[in-house]
Parts: structure tokens; C-alpha cells; sequence
């Protein structure tokens, strides 16, 4: 007999919206306000994340990531242009073509990874093996932070790719849907891994964090955001009702709300790989670095625990992946791990 299904741990978005920003979207509710961004509260959400970041930003909302990432790329390229990527990057395996989409044609190449993260040397064959007009001219370089495998970049790790990305005059940019987990997960300062390392631009989640559709777009080269409002238009990107994304920025890069979810979601993750590690014939694939946990998981556990109703993925990074959220609790990782003792 099968349980009910229960989605807990299939991805991160699969959660509600955090009360923080349920809270904003009713505070935003009341009366009338100008529309399209030209409110109030979207130009205090904006400087909030100029002092989030410590700099001079220019900053959209889109409502989604893989808007805000091709419509970011596109804003790097031109359609002869290429992106490096790594081989398990969202922009490479996830968006339906909508970054060559976007670029009208920019070309994704793909670089080789270890554990999720863009391997230098190959980046740097992948810009210098051609430099004949026949082959799509590298432009920019995209990283992903936290990576698709749950693993984290630190601070020199980025600023060396960044390096490498800047000798060869390439833009740096930067796939943050799970940025806060990241962040949450080392002790840098947003600043310190983002333009300080030399990113150019950010996409920074805020839909698996806990909000409701949005992403933000972070421009920390201003030459580069140059019209990025008609390209949001444009695509369809442009909320009208502006300010029920951005009370949700605001409040929840206030009072370290961000870090308070984030860093729940990474230390349940954690717990669960522990728990899970000492079941016999569980192997734990990937450091734990944010809110994802793969584990190789003997068939008959895995179809038993699918059988007691556990939703989770097991197609990406030749594992089973199990995502913690701002929602997941101590009594949800507690009863996934007893139910995996069970079936072993
Ligand atoms: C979820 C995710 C995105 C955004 O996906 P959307 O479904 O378009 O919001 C982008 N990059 C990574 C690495 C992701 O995991």
C-alpha cells in the first residue's frame, strides 16, 4: 500500500512561503500604490540590498530563476558569444534553452566539474584552445552558488575563476538561487563572495529561501544593467504589482531573517546526512556544504521509503537528492531516518 505522498524533501521549492514574507504580502495588501516598481517600498528594498552588499548595485526583480539568469546572460553577450558553464549547471541542464533563448543565440559550453564546481583548467581550455572566428567567442563565465551538488564555493575558489575570467575578458556571472544558503554556510560576507571576488552579477533566490516568485537580478557592474528594465519587459518579467516582491526583499533581508531560514536548512541537512551515513549500504556522495544531502541509497530503501510515501528525486548527480527547506523540521529529518532504518 502506498502512503501519501509527501514532498518534504524533493526540492526546496516544494515548501510553502515563510511567514516573514506571507506577513509583507499582507502588510503590501492594503491601499493603493504606484505600479511597475515606482513605489516606495521597492526603492527601500533596493537600497536594502545596496547595504546588504555594501556597494552601489543596480537591482531587479524577476519572478523566476531561469528568467533572471538567461535574462542576465543576454545582458553579457552578444549572439556570437559563449557562456561557460559547468556540466551540471541549471543554465545548462534546467531552462530549456532559454539562455541561448534570451542572447538569440549565445552558445552554452560546457566546462568539467568536480563536485559541482567549475574545473579552472578546463576553463581556461575551453577560452584559449580557439581563437578563430568559427568558434563562438567566450564572453562570459557562470558559476552556480551553492552548486547544483549542495557544495560551496569559498571566497579564493571564486575570485580565482574570476581571475581567470577577467585576464581573458569575460563578465562573471553568478547563479544565486541558493545563494543564502551559501552564505549561510561559510563565514564570508555577502560582499566578500560576490563583487569583491569579482562577480559581475547575481542572481539571488529568493523563491527556495522561502518567498513567493521572485528572484532578484544584482548588478554589481553597473555598465552592464544598461536597459536590463526593457529586457524584463520585454520577456514578460515586469511585475506590475511591484510591491508585493519587493515587502518580501525587504523584510526578509532584514533582522537576518535570510539567515535564520538558510541556516536551519543547512544544519537539518547536515543532521540528515549524519543519520543517513551510519545506515549500513547508505553512501553520502557529496560534502554538505548548504541544504542538500545526496546519498546513494540501496534500490530496496529507496522503494521502500518512495512506498511509505518520501517524494524525492533521483536523477540529478547520480544520486538521490534530498533538499531541506526554511519549513523542514526536526521531527521531519527525524521521521525520514527512521523510516530509512526500517526499510534497511
Ligand atoms: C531552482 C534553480 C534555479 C531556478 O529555477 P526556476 O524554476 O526557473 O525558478 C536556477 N538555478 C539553480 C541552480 C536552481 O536550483
Amino acid at each position: 500500500m502506498h502512503a501519501e505522498p509527501r514532498y518534504h524533501f524533493a526540492s526546496d521549492n516544494t515548501s510553502g512561503i515563510c511567514p516573514e514574507a506571507w506577513h509583507a504580502l499582507e502588510e503590501a495588501n492594503a491601499g493603493y500604490q504606484p505600479s511597475y516598481g515606482a513605489d516606495a517600498t521597492t526603492t527601500r528594498a533596493c537600497e536594502r540590498f545596496r547595504e546588504f552588499f555594501e556597494t552601489d548595485c543596480e537591482v531587479f526583480f524577476v519572478f523566476n530563476g531561469t528568467a533572471a539568469n538567461s535574462l542576465a546572460l543576454a545582458s553579457l553577450c552578444q549572439s556570437y558569444h559563449s557562456v561557460i558553464c559547468s556540466d551540471l549547471s541549471h543554465v545548462e541542464t534546467d531552462e530549456c534553452g532559454a539562455p541561448e533563448f534570451f542572447s538569440n543565440g549565445s552558445k552554452l559550453l560546457t566546462a568539467k566539474s568536480q563536485l559541482g564546481k567549475l574545473d579552472p583548467a578546463d576553463v581556461e581550455r575551453l577560452i584559449t584552445h580557439r581563437t578563430d572566428l568559427h568558434y563562438p567567442r567566450p564572453r562570459a563565465l557562470s558559476l552556480s552558488q551553492s552548486t547544483e551538488l549542495g557544495t560551496v564555493y569559498r571566497p579564493g575558489e571564486i575570485a580565482g575563476l574570476c581571475e581567470l575570467a577577467r585576464k581573458h575578458g569575460l563578465h562573471v556571472h553568478m547563479d544565486g538561487a541558493r545563494f543564502f544558503n551559501a552564505l549561510a554556510g561559510g563565514t564570508a560576507t555577502p560582499a566578500e563572495i560576490t563583487w569583491r571576488a569579482g562577480v559581475d552579477v547575481l542572481c539571488c533566490g529568493g523563491t527556495k529561501l522561502g518567498m513567493a516568485v521572485t528572484e532578484a537580478v544584482v548588478f554589481f557592474d553597473k555598465a552592464l544593467a544598461r536597459d536590463f528594465e526593457y529586457r524584463c519587459k520585454q520577456a514578460g518579467q515586469l511585475c506590475s504589482k511591484m510591491r508585493f516582491i519587493s515587502a518580501q526583499w525587504l523584510r526578509i533581508l532584514s533582522n537576518n531573517v535570510w539567515h535564520a531560514h538558510a541556516a536551519r536548512a543547512n544544519s537539518l541537512a547536515r543532521q540528515m546526512a549524519d543519520n543517513l551515513g551510519k545506515i549500513p549500504g547508505v553512501q553520502i556522495l557529496h560534502p554538505v556544504d548548504a541544504n542538500a544531502v545526496f546519498a546513494r541509497l540501496p534500490d530496496k530503501l529507496k522503494t521502500g521509503l518512495k512506498s511509505r510515501g518520501w517524494q524525492f528525486y533521483s536523477f540529478i548527480g547520480g544520486g538521490s537528492r534530498l533538499m531541506c527547506s526554511w519549513a523542514t523540521t526536526q521531527a521531519d529529518v527525524d521521521a525520514f531516518c527512521t523510516d530509512a532504518r526500517l526499510e534497511m
